[in-house]
């Protein structure tokens, strides 16, 4: 049983097994969501993400998190938009098994994902929202030990998406 949970606000405040980072190829930072992980999580998990050697579009990596209350941050990168005719949704929905997949190895419970790819990365908001709903629930009807999924919304328009794919009965 599991149990979607859809929530407006920061993604690094909050005290759940594992938040996911929408990062880039290098692992060493950027802007955004990626910038405002690092800059809670402290200079440690520069160290430990720089020891990862990268990560491939569609792939996500485990490091500790440091700072942060999470246990975990999963460094998952999403495809750059490019009009939807280069496996764009693929990648996207890759990002997601992936992180979910990780987040079993690891025996964790609570994981929190950003609107991965929807920001500088530029994928649209709706399409990417339907992807990363269906990704999660396919991904959490296969057994897992993660029980509760929280998707942060940081924009009022991607927390409105979120609440019409996530009826009620899934919200607290
Ligand atoms: P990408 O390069 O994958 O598009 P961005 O960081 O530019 O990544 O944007 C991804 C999403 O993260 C956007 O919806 C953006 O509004 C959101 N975001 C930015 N800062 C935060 C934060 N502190 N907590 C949660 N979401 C955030």
């Amino acid at each position: 049983m599991h149990d979607i949970r859809v929530m407006k606000g920061d993604i690094t405040v909050l005290d759940v097994d594992a938040i996911v980072n929408a990062a880039n190829t290098t692992l060493l930072g950027g802007g955004g969501v990626d910038g405002a992980i690092h800059r809670a999580a402290g200079p440690q998990l520069l160290d430990e993400c720089r020891a990862l050697g990268g990560c491939q579009t569609g792939e996500a990596k485990i490091t500790s998190g440091c700072r942060l209350l999470a246990r975990y941050v999963i460094h998952a990168v999403g495809p750059v938009w490019k009009g939807g005719h280069h496996g764009e949704d693929e990648l996207l929905a890759g990002c997601y098994r992936r992180a979910m997949d990780i987040a079993a190895q690891k025996g964790i419970c609570s994981i929190a994902f950003p609107c991965i790819s929807t920001g500088v990365y530029r994928f649209p908001k709706q399409r990417a929202a339907s992807i990363a709903v269906r990704t999660v629930r396919d991904a959490a009807a296969r057994g897992s030990s993660v029980k509760t999924v929280v998707f942060v919304c940081f924009s009022e328009e991607d927390y409105e998406i979120y609440l019409a794919l996530c009826p009620s009965p899934e919200r607290p």
